[in-house]
């Protein structure tokens, strides 16, 4: 049987490692790229860019979420900070202005149509919950529940969908690591990838995604090649 996965691409540091620990391991990748408003539309260049190592590559603009949530990813207006907004047991401070509710819930949920679609059985998502600030929907717990529902959600036909997360418990300098180790192919994607809040590659140095991704490269002991690239 043809093994295929989709995977859930935001032009992102995880999701570009993701497809290119899912390459090997799959007979075909599927990439998928939804976009709700974001405030940049480098990281959709970045994902088009990354893409092109996938199988396929759909791009599905969901405009309508956006109206419904209010996260400073989608609001211009919003100062994003480290903290603040919803409270969550897990994450005493309080929820970043980042966290966008029910964000992994949608995305997951289209991805699984679009598996079904293509006959894939599985679903790669770069969503970590040991770096995490704490959003609810990159936690295990979430995953393995959702991963339930998809396949509940499906015909016997297209069962189980499973949902891959291999970054789950890696910290971000593992990831760095992670990536290193997939080749020179991987490495390059990364070169690629936007994760600042800005939507500037390389990032703006001082925003809490680019922060946080300067912390993990130099605790693996790398140069970022998206300095170089
Ligand atoms: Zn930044």
């Amino acid at each position: 049987m043809t093994r295929r996965a989709v995977i859930l691409l935001s032009g992102g540091q995880d999701s570009a490692t993701c497809l290119h620990w899912a390459l090997p391991r799959f007979d075909s990748v599927h990439a998928l790229t939804l976009s709700y408003g974001q405030r940049h539309a480098t990281e959709i260049e970045a994902a088009r860019t990354i893409g092109r190592a996938a199988a396929s590559h759909i791009f599905v603009e969901l405009p309508a979420f956006g109206s419904l949530v209010s996260s400073a990813l989608l609001d211009g207006g919003q100062s994003i900070d480290a903290v603040g907004g919803h409270v969550d047991d897990q994450a005493p401070q309080g929820l970043p202005t980042s966290f966008v509710p029910g964000r992994n819930l949608v995305m997951l949920a289209l991805a699984a149509s679009h598996a079904c679609s293509i006959g894939a059985r599985t679903i790669v998502a770069g969503v970590c919950q040991t770096d995490y600030s704490g959003y609810p929907d990159c936690r295990a717990s979430f995953i393995e529940a959702m991963a339930r529902a998809c396949s509940e959600a499906m015909p016997s036909s297209a069962r189980p969908i499973g949902i891959e997360t291999p970054l789950m418990h890696l910290s971000k300098a593992k990831t760095v690591a992670l990536a290193r180790l997939l080749g020179p192919a991987a490495w390059a994607a990364l070169g690629q990838t936007v994760t600042c809040y800005e939507g500037q590659r390389p990032g703006c140095g001082k925003c809490p995604a680019c922060v946080l991704r300067a912390r993990g490269f130099a605790e693996a002991g790398e140069e970022d090649p998206a300095h170089a690239a």
